[in-house]
């Protein structure tokens, strides 16, 4: 029997199934290729009709979806195979793996979304604290690719200034750490430079 009534439910089979997007449940084809076929219902099937029929008032937010599974029974006459299609179909959504950003190829985001965002980066060495030193990273919030670096979401070029300010800096500490190698001795106006530029 079940052999008969999966190989008449081809649409429901290859459906891509979301439970949670009210429009994909709208066109599941559930009925497709079963015209001219109307079985009995099995006292069981009729049964699992009253349960959809309550659930579907208990749950409006899933009305429709089990609207198609009601129409699937009444279609084949049988509760049970149409239950099992249906279930095995919440199972492949569960393990399918979540598709990917459409937009961005740096987005970590998956699914249905609006607010873009890449994967977080920070320099090697935590401070003292444990605080992760220069995070970065990028993002779109709907107004175009930013930068979010020193807490700020930056253009490109607001970027670059600050990345050309911040390579300044790394270079007085790179000033500061010859004078350091030097010991007392190196010579004092080298730590007057770095003051002056600061
Ligand atoms: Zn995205």
């Amino acid at each position: 029997m079940s052999h008969t009534v999966y190989a008449s439910l081809p649409a429901v089979t290859g459906a891509s199934l979301d439970l949670c997007d009210a429009d994909q449940r709208a066109v599941v084809p559930a009925a497709a290729g079963l015209a001219g076929i109307t079985p009995a219902l099995t006292p069981r099937a009729v049964r699992v009709l009253g349960q959809i029929e309550q659930a579907q008032k208990d749950y409006p937010d899933v009305a429709k979806f089990l609207g198609l599974v009601a129409q699937g029974i009444r279609d084949t006459g049988d509760s049970a195979a149409v239950l099992d299609e249906v279930l095995q179909l919440m199972q492949e959504k569960r393990t399918e793996p979540p598709a990917p950003c459409p937009v961005y190829t740096w987005c970590t985001e998956t699914g249905d979304h609006d607010e873009h965002m890449g994967t977080t980066m920070w320099a090697a060495c935590p401070d003292a604290y444990d605080k992760p030193v220069l995070p970065v990273g990028l993002i779109d919030w709907g107004k175009g690719v930013k930068v979010g670096l020193l807490d700020l979401d930056l253009t490109p070029a607001e970027a670059r200034g600050k990345l050309a300010e911040l390579r300044a800096h790394l270079d007085h500490v790179e000033r500061l750490i010859a004078v350091a190698e030097q010991g007392a001795t190196g010579p004092a106006v080298d730590v007057e430079h770095a003051r002056a530029d600061q």
